[in-house]
């Protein structure tokens, strides 16, 4: 049985977060192709390269790239019982291009979780952000603070700001999320897969309601 979750909304509402509970719960993988491009950065390749030329201004890399390292990384062997998308789709090019993609190993987006959250707190959750070197564990210095301060919890890496959480790159990106991602508000509602989750509440609150509909959506899809 295939499985693939979405996880939409904007930055800093908490979709990394969820995702990683969500891909432990159903052992799935998460995929992050903001975590992808960062590691490829780190790596200094062209690829890297190219996609820090975007996201260093808070832009949207271009989908062609997007959608070709996502078919990449749906060719290991570690999704062959579904995944976690977080932060793709992130334009309707890219939608459609996961739709046709699923379709071919017949699978198919069997929910997508619709976080939100004021911009106010989506600011304050940037702000406060800290984010692990070695496999991308999130932490906030007053939300969900590490036990040691810079230390990652669960692998005991370094934590770091990421440059794009900075004031002015922030406002930039929830821009560019109303113009290119928030269609997809509608695209996924119009096909009767999103599911709003208000993600206000504290971490784990939000994780308790995401846990119900994850299961009740699951079964019915299914089923
Ligand atoms: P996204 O992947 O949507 O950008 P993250 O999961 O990385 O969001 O969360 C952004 C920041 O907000 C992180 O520092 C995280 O610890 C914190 N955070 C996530 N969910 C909540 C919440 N419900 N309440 C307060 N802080 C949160
Ligand atoms: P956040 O967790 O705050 O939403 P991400 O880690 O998902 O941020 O993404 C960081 C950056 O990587 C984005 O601002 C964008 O430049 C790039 N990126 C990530 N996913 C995509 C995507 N699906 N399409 C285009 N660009 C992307």
């Amino acid at each position: 049985m295939l499985t693939y979750i979405v996880l939409l909304g904007p930055p800093g509402v908490g979709k990394g977060t969820q995702s990683k509970f969500i891909a432990s719960e159903l052992s799935l993988p998460h995929i992050s192709t903001g975590d992808i491009f960062r590691a490829n950065i780190k790596q200094g390749n062209e690829l890297g390269k190219l996609a820090d030329s975007f996201i260093s201004k808070g832009q949207l890399v271009p989908d062609d790239v997007t959608i070709a390292l996502l078919r990449e990384r749906f060719t290991q062997p570690d999704c062959k019982n579904g995944a976690i998308l977080d932060g793709f789709p992130r334009t309707p090019a890219q939608a459609d291009a996961l739709q046709i993609l699923l379709n071919s190993f017949g699978g198919k987006v069997n929910l997508v979780l619709f976080i939100t959250a004021p911009t106010e707190s989506l600011i304050e959750r940037l702000a406060g952000r800290w984010s692990c070197r070695a496999q991308g564990h999130i932490f906030h210095e007053r939300f969900n603070p590490p036990k040691v301060k810079g230390i990652c919890d669960i692998d005991g890496s370094e934590l770091y700001q990421r440059d794009d959480d900075k004031a002015e790159t922030v406002l930039n990106r929830i821009q560019i999320y109303k113009k290119q991602t928030a269609p997809l508000i509608e695209y996924y509602t119009e096909r009767r897969l999103l599911i709003e989750i208000n993600g206000i509440e504290p971490i784990e609150s939000v994780s308790m309601q995401v846990r119900s509909v994850v299961k009740k959506a699951l079964s019915s899809s299914h089923g």
